[in-house]
């Protein structure tokens, strides 16, 4: 089967390849303009992207002076966004991607610290981790963030082979979602520091009053700016690899991982966590979470909504269902035990996971 895997790396383009980066970005610019216009005017809609993109060039010779994948790929992007696309005209794009066409080689090749890209040819990468051996570049997303640091995203497609592994049900485990501990397994472990957002909250909110007190534009006002946006990445580095290192951990030493099925938007805007939820990043967490497991053969197993993980006594299986969200724990009315709110929780939908898994398994 074929899977897909990203690798993101910091390139660190020269004063040259950064004006030729400039310029795909403006090209690419000008390509969404004419798009959006046509779009709006009924023009070339049912036309395919290798069609349309001549025309235009027809129109501006100067597109062919730029990377043409990088056109195609945004004429891609934008027919397949075409129902909801915003008619007003883009003032700046600072990102493009680009495909592999196996010219020779390839039109990007992978070279450890250097990766060889259209137009721009060798561009320094800071090699974290290596690309997959065996695998194939598919296309690569070059982007700008609003520190001037410059970043690219390669696309690899590789040949996967489910390694089928006995699953234990034994060797499994149960999250309950906890909006303070990020989550609470069944053992009632809870990973330690998870609230990224809130460590850095006073500084920027200080930060924020100085930059309302600058002049619009001064260099104060810039550095200002410039500070905030970088505790801002520097917070979202944190939580990116707290978020895979964590999943990491857990899909190498479980088979099967029971999760409750939750709508997050939904959860933040009922308890008002909106903050702290989009804090967590519960959501990618599991996300990641599934696409580790599935990647050794092993199983992301969503409980049902309408389960109530909470109110079941995990001893005896009575409900209470006078249980409020305020109760962090509660005594059990029928086997008198006093039970802790998240861990039973977690230990039911680890129950749960395993019986929806096996019904599964009998009939299919
Ligand atoms: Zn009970």
């Amino acid at each position: 089967m074929k899977k897909y895997r990203s690798y993101k790396y910091l390139i660190k383009p020269s004063e040259e390849q950064k004006e030729k980066i400039k310029k795909i970005f403006a090209y690419v610019r000008i390509v969404h303009n004419l798009y959006v216009c046509d779009v709006k005017e009924g023009r070339n809609i049912n036309r395919l992207a290798k069609e349309i993109l001549p025309i235009y060039i027809k129109g501006n010779p100067k597109l062919k002076e730029v990377d043409t994948s990088a056109l195609m790929n945004k004429l891609f992007q934008l027919q397949e966004s075409k129902d909801k696309l915003s008619y007003a005209h883009k003032k700046q794009i600072n990102s493009y991607t680009t495909s592999n066409l196996y010219i020779g080689n390839g039109t990007i090749i992978y070279k450890g610290d250097y990766v060889n890209l259209p137009m721009l040819k060798d561009v320094e990468i800071i090699n974290h981790r290596p690309l997959m051996e065996n695998s194939r570049i598919c296309k690569a997303t070059i982007k700008k963030d609003n520190l001037d640091k410059y970043y690219i995203s390669i696309l690899v497609s590789y040949e996967w082979i489910n390694p089928k592994n006995k699953l234990d049900l034994e060797n499994s485990i149960g999250l309950d979602y906890s909006s303070p501990n990020f989550y609470v397994d069944n053992n009632g472990y809870s990973p330690d520091k998870t609230r990224f957002y809130y460590d850095i909250e006073k500084r920027v909110t200080k930060l924020h009053k100085i930059l309302d007190s600058c002049e619009r534009g001064s260099n104060n006002y810039k550095r200002c700016k410039e500070k905030i946006a970088k505790i801002y990445k520097k917070c979202a580095n944190q939580r990116n690899d707290f978020l895979h290192k964590e999943s990491k951990r857990i899909a190498d030493k479980y088979d099967i991982v029971c999760v409750e099925d939750i709508d997050m938007v939904d959860m933040s805007h009922k308890l008002n966590l909106a903050k702290r939820t989009y804090d967590n990043s519960y959501g990618s967490f599991i996300t990641l979470l599934k696409y580790k497991l599935e990647e050794q053969g092993k199983i992301l197993e969503k409980v049902k909504r309408q389960y109530p993980s909470s109110r079941i006594c995990h001893i005896c299986n009575h409900e209470y269902k006078e249980l409020t969200i305020n109760d962090r724990e509660w005594v059990c009315p029928n086997c008198h035990n006093k039970l802790d709110r998240d861990i039973n929780a977690a230990i039911n939908i680890r129950k749960e996971g395993i019986r929806q898994l096996s019904c599964r398994r009998a009939f299919g």
